[in-house]
């Protein structure tokens, strides 16, 4: 918002920036971010040269021409929403980052916060994202890791550092699996536990020794590499994408399961209705949503990357 000189999740280091939460996607090194305590702490080592402005859920943040305040996104440990009102005009603007609004047993739940403009993410913005219950999709996860361990097999899990994998982690160890995670998710999994969130059982890191009837859980990328000593190994992945037969990119997996840490397309068009914005922007994914919400009698646009210069970021204004 050049006007504020106000930047949200910028990827490029700015003087002063909101890191809605810490996936890599929505940071920079800025030199003055905004952000909450549990998003430095899990950005560590990233920010040590940064002079933060740490706020809780709830804090305003006063400026001469606005005020920020941050509420739960719902996404992961720390996630957050930013809404931005003028003091001049008093307009609201909410930016929602990333957002997830189903329940999560490990992070503090989705809070709807009305406003007058929606700036709103799409990842799964699609009418054919819709995913399933979510207890459905774990009892067919719980059920499969059953029945590939009763066989004989390795399960492993992919599972980024933050975020789904700490879930997925409590709902198995809710259900009596002995899991061991890979360093960095083990890493991500010591800032939860910090924070003072409980999992019902241990937590227990992978340091290459990988006892008969347990889980691992790995990230994509380092998997093949780092366990191509053990046979047997049955792969299950937990995603969104999983819904749709037009996947944006190839998989790698025994299983897929749709679970996401973001809504499905109704559950962002719900809320869209719930925080009822006299305008809605998407952002990051795809146009279709803010078609439906055209439907719907939201003045809506679709901001697209594609055409713009990468670091060119985009213009809102308070009007
Ligand atoms: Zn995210």
């Amino acid at each position: 918002m050049p006007d504020l000189d106000l930047w949200m999740d910028s990827t490029r280091k700015r003087e002063f920036s909101l890191i809605s939460h810490a996936h890599s996607d929505h940071t920079a090194r800025h030199n003055r971010p905004v952000l909450t305590r549990e998003t430095a702490n899990l950005l560590g080592d990233y920010l040590k040269k940064s002079d933060p402005i740490l706020l809780t859920y709830h804090e305003p943040y006063e400026t001469t021409s606005y005020t920020m305040t941050l509420y739960p996104a719902g996404h992961c440990l720390g996630s957050a929403q930013a809404l931005v009102v003028s003091k001049e005009t008093g307009e609201r603007l909410l930016y929602t980052g990333d957002i997830k609004s189903r329940r999560s047993p490990v992070n503090e739940p989705l809070e709807a916060v009305h406003c007058d403009t929606l700036v709103i993410e799409s990842t799964y913005g699609r009418p054919e994202y819709v995913f399933p219950p979510e207890e459905q999709v774990l009892e067919t996860a719980y059920n499969t890791l059953r029945m590939w361990l009763s066989q004989g097999y390795r399960p492993v899990i992919k599972g980024w550092r933050l975020g789904k994998s700490q879930e997925l982690l409590h709902h198995l160890l809710g259900e009596g699996f002995d899991v061991m995670v890979e360093k960095s998710i083990y890493l991500g999994t010591q800032i939860y536990l910090e924070s003072g969130v409980k999992f019902p059982g241990q937590v227990n890191l992978f340091e290459g020794i990988w006892p008969e009837g347990w889980i691992l859980m790995f990230p994509p990328g380092k998997r093949r590499e780092a366990l191509k000593e053990f046979r047997g190994k049955r792969t299950l992945e937990m995603t969104g994408w999983a819904t749709s037969g037009s996947m944006p990119w190839g998989r790698s997996a025994d299983a897929s399961l749709p679970y996401s840490d973001h809504p499905d397309f109704n559950e962002l068009v719900e809320y869209v209705q719930a925080v009822s914005p006299n305008h809605v922007y998407t952002v990051n994914g795809f146009p279709e949503l803010s078609g439906r919400l055209r439907e719907l009698g939201y003045p809506a646009v679709h901001l697209n990357t594609k055409s713009q210069r990468q670091d060119s970021g985009f213009q809102m204004k308070l009007v």
